[in-house]
């Protein structure tokens, strides 16, 4: 039988990566409300850009052949959106144009500045200007056809901007997954509720895993919290419209952990029961027979947000066509460590960046899972090895930066 206890970080997200595929491509219109979709094919230039040869400046277009010195009649204007229509300039000829506008073939640019014009007389002063001056070369920003965007890029502002220029006012991308999350508690109650008894706990891990959910590209659906109770766990459950399901609390083996309990009466297939990670460790992950995922998170809110960096993220990231790496950074330690025990320990930590450019990493003293308030305080995740020894400061580890607005 298959080991699901105790699995390394690493297996434990190949295992929970090997149950979701991305799904079917939507075509949406590439507008703001397209920020943070991925997209599901290539985007390639339908033309060149720019489409004809353009004119850097303001000045006279002039054709490269010719006698400088003589001065030039002025045959027409090309300005943006109102292009040049006769012919060619030839020797002699010119051809006043304005930035962004059409130059003429074989011309080049000579800057306003350098002119002096009588009527439809011009004169230039200093050298005759060289081949492509002031000019941007049809094509120079990118050609039709070339892909200017892969698949499986998320779009933020820039990107849509490149898709644009390039003529694409649609593109297909991958559906984003509606994610369930249910707080799961005797003792939990909504922020804001009123006369919370001393008995009673404020959910904090509802409200950050919608909002993580959402920057991370999937669809939050958050439900009420619910008692500890396996038929008040199945009802809040029915018939909920989500690719995923993050429960929160009740994830271990305690008397009021009933979340596996419960949803073995629908049929939970587990592919992890536990991790060897602190913190986080009752993290479990399985799915049901209606093809729902479901990750477990334990209660305490470092553990539970630590465990959706670790899975959460790359699981959304895959759902959605991207590749769900995330390379880790580096930083020097502010201060010793000790060693790791038989967990991999991701650790609450502040950053500071440092004149010469490098980045030290403040870990708190205080690691216990319940603390909000360090995790509030945090900018990264510093990674121990399971088994790492002991570290003098000034020694670099690796570190997940969270994203901080
Ligand atoms: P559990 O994982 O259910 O054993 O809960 C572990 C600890 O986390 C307990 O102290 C809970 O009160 C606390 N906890 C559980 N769920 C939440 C939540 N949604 N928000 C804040 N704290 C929670
Ligand atoms: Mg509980």
């Amino acid at each position: 039988m298959t080991q699901l206890r105790d699995l390394p970080v690493e297996e434990a997200r190949a295992r929970m990566l090997g149950a979701v595929s991305p799904g079917v491509p939507e075509l949406i219109l590439l507008d703001r409300h397209a920020l943070g979709r991925v997209l599901a094919e290539p985007i390639a230039a339908v033309r060149d850009q720019p489409p004809f040869d353009a004119s850097a400046m303001d000045g006279y277009a002039v054709p490269l052949e010719g006698v400088w010195t003589a001065g030039f009649q002025l045959i027409g204007e090309s300005a943006a959106g109102r292009p040049y229509a006769g012919a060619a300039p030839r020797a002699g000829e010119t051809v006043r144009v304005f930035t962004g506008a059409s130059v003429p073939e074989g011309c080049a640019v000579v800057v306003q500045e350098r002119a002096s014009r009588e009527s439809d007389h011009v004169r230039f002063e200093g050298a005759p200007p060289s081949i492509g001056a002031h000019v941007r070369a049809r094509g120079g920003d990118f050609r039709r056809g070339e892909i200017l965007l892969p698949a499986g890029v998320r779009l933020d502002a820039w990107r849509l901007a490149l898709a644009a220029s390039a003529g694409r006012g649609e593109a297909l991308v991958f559906p984003q997954p509606r994610v369930a999350i249910l707080s799961t508690g005797e003792e939990i109650v909504r922020a804001g509720a009123a006369d919370p008894s001393d008995a009673q706990i404020f959910d904090s891990n509802g409200p950050a895993l919608s909002t993580l959910i959402a920057q991370w590209g999937g669809r939050p659906v958050p439900l009420d919290a619910v008692r500890d109770s396996q038929a008040a766990i199945l009802a809040a459950l029915d018939g909920v419209a989500a690719e995923l399901i993050v429960t929160v609390g009740g994830a271990s083996v305690g008397d009021y952990d009933l979340v596996k309990p419960a949803l073995a009466k629908l049929g939970l297939e587990l592919l992890v029961e536990t991790i060897r990670l602190r913190p986080g460790k009752p993290t479990w992950f399985g799915t049901l027979p209606n093809g729902q995922r479901v990750l477990g998170l334990p209660g305490n809110p470092a553990s539970g947000l630590v465990a959706a960096e670790l899975f959460l993220r790359p699981l959304l990231a895959a759902w959605q066509g991207v590749d769900p790496a995330f390379p880790l950074e580096h930083a020097r330690l502010a201060e010793p460590l000790e060693a790791t025990g038989p967990r991999e320990h991701w650790m609450r930590a502040r950053l500071v960046s440092q004149a010469d450019g490098s980045v030290s990493a403040h870990t708190f003293p205080d690691q216990d899972s319940s603390l909000v308030s360090v995790f509030a305080a945090a900018d990264a995740l510093v990674r121990r090895p399971a088994g790492a020894p002991a570290l003098a400061s000034g020694e670099v580890v690796e570190m997940l930066r969270l994203k901080r607005l």
